[in-house]
């Protein structure tokens, strides 16, 4: 039998590794025991060990390997929760950690209720109130199964709170805010090699982002967001997720993929954030890019090709424009708007996630919650 408190930090994806690692590192620099816990969901090596290593977190303590829903994808969620229920039926943890709203966030949660593990969720209250998105159904369910919620601002704490959940909420920012001061301010291990990145300087290039699942099984949008960057004759970077270039090549829409749009793999953290620095503006359905565009080591704004977003504080600070009624001359339109706008001076406010205390403050919250081996023992 163990003594002493144990939690577990579950993670699926790249955005759970940004957001999740400054609060190991924390756990780590308070001397807090924890197991680390993959469930595969992002199996690429683009989208997760890169950052493992970029971030020097020692190899996680159970690497999931997630075979039969790589075949059939509506296995995922059944597939993690066996396997996370030999991993928890071994540990016995005291507390589960989980951040944002993914299936490997639902998976765990699940588990860890059946268990009647004390479960804490990381970036809880987001809504975009469109229920058919699988994230807003996946962050409802696991905001209700939580026992400790950490919103990141006050407009997620009232969404907690006109739902009536049951755990306690806490307001911390977002953790995203301290991996972006951590990974610029102090390097990874990516910064070794690419010293010259420190020397930013606004450039003549967009960047692309794209790969929410409604995006990219729509062939139509895919057609018109591509033939509308191409009308406007600018330089776009793209650092392109695996599963949207084999929707491309699927759609056989690859052939957008020129100069004009200068595809790379995707990119470790440090190198993604200068390339963000460096560039005009951004357009994304990117959920923490949102996010990062606000830090003021970042301080960019960009076109969100979303019907809705859970992240209007980045439309309040001045950030982002929601283009919510997609057509191509709509997106023409808002990015030659944009860039006009740019070349007048735009007032963006001070970022509304927070100063990058954040996974101080949930430390702060799991301190009172953690029983060390020694002070047991004594
Ligand atoms: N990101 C990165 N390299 C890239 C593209 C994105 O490190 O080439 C980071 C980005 O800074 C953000 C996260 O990945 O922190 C966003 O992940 P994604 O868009 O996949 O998920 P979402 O935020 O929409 O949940």
């Amino acid at each position: 039998m163990r003594i002493g408190t144990m939690f577990a930090i579950v993670t699926g994806t790249r955005p759970e590794i940004i957001k999740m690692f400054p609060i190991m590192k924390q756990m780590n620099e308070h001397d807090m025991d924890f197991k680390y816990i993959y469930t595969g969901q992002h199996f690429d090596d683009s989208l997760s060990s890169q950052f493992f290593d970029e971030f020097s977190l020692p190899s996680p303590d159970y690497k999931i390997d997630l075979f039969d829903s790589k075949i059939s994808p509506t296995l995922q969620i059944p597939e993690m929760m066996i396997k996370l229920d030999n991993v928890f039926r071994k540990e016995r943890f005291d507390g589960v950690i989980v951040q944002g709203d993914t299936n490997s966030v639902l998976a765990a949660s699940l588990v860890s209720t059946q268990y009647n593990i004390p479960l804490y969720h990381v970036e809880s209250g987001l809504r975009c109130f469109d229920y058919n998105m699988q994230e807003e159904r996946n962050r409802l369910l696991v905001d209700h199964m939580s026992d400790v919620l950490f919103a990141s601002t006050a407009i997620s704490k009232k969404n907690l709170e006109d739902e009536n959940v049951n755990g306690k909420i806490y307001t911390v920012g977002n953790t995203v805010m301290d991996a972006i001061n951590i990974v610029l301010h102090n390097g990874t291990n990516a910064l070794k090699d690419e010293k010259s990145c420190d020397k930013s300087k606004t450039e003549d290039y967009i960047v692309v982002t794209l790969h929410r699942k409604e995006n990219l099984s729509n062939k139509e949008f895919l057609f018109n967001f591509f033939s509308g960057l191409h009308e406007t004759k600018m330089k776009y970077v793209f650092p392109i997720h695996p599963h949207t270039l084999k929707q491309m090549k699927k759609f056989n829409l690859d052939y957008f993929l020129t100069n004009r749009i200068k595809i790379i793999p995707p990119l470790g953290y440090f190198k993604f954030l200068n390339l963000l620095k460096k560039s005009r503006f951004v357009i994304t359905d990117s959920g923490g890019i949102q996010e990062e565009i606000t830090s003021e080591l970042i301080n960019k704004c960009a076109i969100v090709v979303r019907p809705n977003t859970e992240r209007p504080e980045s439309i309040e600070s001045g950030h982002c424009r929601l283009l919510s009624d997609f057509n191509k001359n709509r997106l023409v339109n808002e990015i030659y708007k944009l860039n006009n706008d740019l070349e007048h001076g735009i007032e963006l406010s001070k970022s509304p996630y927070g100063v990058g205390d954040s996974a101080q403050r949930i430390v702060n919250v799991l301190m009172d919650h953690y029983q060390p081996v020694s002070k047991i023992l004594n």
